[in-house]
């Protein structure tokens, strides 16, 4: 069995204190994804179940955004009533965290960074070179590795 088989069977305990598997699916918001968590050092840092509970809704078409999914920040015309589920990209600022579906986001280019664990945005500071394929959630973390260190999950699992 491959090194990558082998560890999906396995489950660790997670730094957040539950039992998890490498490979699982996350559910929020009558959506679900398979979602890989990363690796460090050995260490698994969130459980898919709380990947779950930081999953948030897009400010514009209430879809789901799941942890690793990319996101816009798109700032709201005055005339926009801001729903209730909205996220503001920080504490009082006027960009709304947004998902980067096709009929959602104006263009991929738009691209502004990564819904991250605890539940924050990741920004981005060059959004063209990775585009739209970082939305699987399956090559995400591979995609998190090359980020030069910029996040907290910076190494390839092992
Ligand atoms: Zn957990
Ligand atoms: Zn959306």
């Amino acid at each position: 069995m491959k090194f990558f088989e082998r560890i999906f069977k396995r489950s660790f305990l997670a730094q957040c204190g539950h039992k998890t598997l490498i490979r699982d699916w996350v559910f929020a918001f009558g959506e679900g994804v398979m979602t890989r968590v990363p690796v460090i050092d050995g260490k698994v840092y969130y459980c898919h179940k709380c990947l779950q509970k930081m999953a948030i809704r897009c400010a514009w078409c209430g879809k789901t955004i799941f942890i690793g999914d990319a996101v816009t920040l798109y700032a709201p015309k005055e005339e926009f009533e801001i729903p209730e589920h909205a996220v503001p990209y920080e504490k009082n600022s006027n960009r709304l965290v947004g998902c980067l579906r096709w009929e959602c986001a104006l263009s991929g280019a738009d691209r502004a960074g990564f819904w991250m664990p605890p539940g924050k945005v990741e920004r981005m500071p060059s959004p063209i070179e990775t585009a739209l394929g970082t939305t699987d959630p399956i090559v995400f973390f591979e995609d998190v590795s090359n980020r030069n260190g910029k996040v907290s999950f910076s190494k390839n699992p092992k």
